[in-house]
C-alpha cells in the first residue's frame, strides 16, 4: 500500500476546511450535515467535531444498482434516515468526487426534499474523471486518477478504517 495522503496531512486540511465552512454560513441558523454512507464515515466524524456552528447530523445512502435486471450506472438513493430538512441549510458530504453523478443526483434530491440551501463538501476530488459538471463548495485534496482506499474509502468493504489515504497495489481499474 502506497500512502498518498498521510493522517497528519488529512488532519491539518480538515481543520482548515472546518474554518472555511464556518466562514460560509453567517445567519446563525443550524446546519444539517448530511453524509453519504458509507464512505463519509471517517471524514464526517472528524469534520463535524471542528465546525463551530450549531450542527445537526443526518445520513443518506446512494449506491449504484448492481442487479442484472437494472441498467448499470443508475443510482439508488435511500433517505429513510433523513430528518425533515425543509427550510434548512444542508451541507452534503461525500468521500470522493469522481464522475460527479452521485453528488449531482443527491443535491437535486435534497432540494426536492425542501432544503433551502445545499452546499457540498468532499474530502477528495479526482482530476480528469468528471463526466457531469458539478462544482463542490469545499474540497479537501485534489488527487490523480488512481483508485484510493482508507479514511472511509473501501475496496470490497475493506480498508475503510485506515487513518490515511492509500493506493492499493494492483488497483482495480
Ligand atoms: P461519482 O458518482 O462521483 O462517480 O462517484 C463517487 C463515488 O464513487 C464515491 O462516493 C465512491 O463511493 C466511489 N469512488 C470513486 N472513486 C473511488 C476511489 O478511488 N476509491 C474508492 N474507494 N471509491 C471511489
Ligand atoms: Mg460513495
Amino acid at each position: 500500500m502506497d500512502v498518498l495522503i498521510t493522517a497528519d496531512a488529512i488532519c491539518d486540511r480538515i481543520d482548515r476546511m472546518a474554518g472555511e465552512i464556518g466562514a460560509a454560513y453567517h445567519d446563525g441558523r443550524p446546519l444539517t450535515v448530511v453524509g453519504i454512507l458509507t464512505g463519509c464515515l471517517v471524514f464526517m466524524a472528524d469534520l463535524i467535531r471542528r465546525i463551530d456552528l450549531p450542527v445537526r447530523v443526518a445520513f443518506i445512502t446512494a449506491s449504484s444498482y448492481r442487479g442484472e435486471a437494472t441498467s448499470p450506472g443508475k443510482l439508488l438513493i435511500r433517505d429513510e434516515l433523513l430528518p425533515d430538512i425543509r427550510g434548512r441549510h444542508v451541507l452534503l458530504l461525500d468521500d470522493i468526487l469522481d464522475t460527479g453523478k452521485t453528488l449531482t443526483r443527491v443535491v437535486a434530491h435534497l432540494l426536492d426534499r425542501g432544503a433551502e440551501t445545499v452546499k457540498a463538501g468532499v474530502l477528495l476530488r479526482k482530476v480528469g474523471r468528471q463526466e457531469v459538471p458539478f462544482e463542490p463548495d469545499f474540497v479537501g485534496f485534489t488527487i490523480p486518477d488512481r483508485f484510493v482506499v482508507g479514511y472511509g474509502l473501501d475496496f470490497n468493504d475493506e480498508y475503510r478504517h485506515l487513518p490515511y489515504i492509500g493506493v492499493l497495489d494492483g488497483p482495480p481499474a
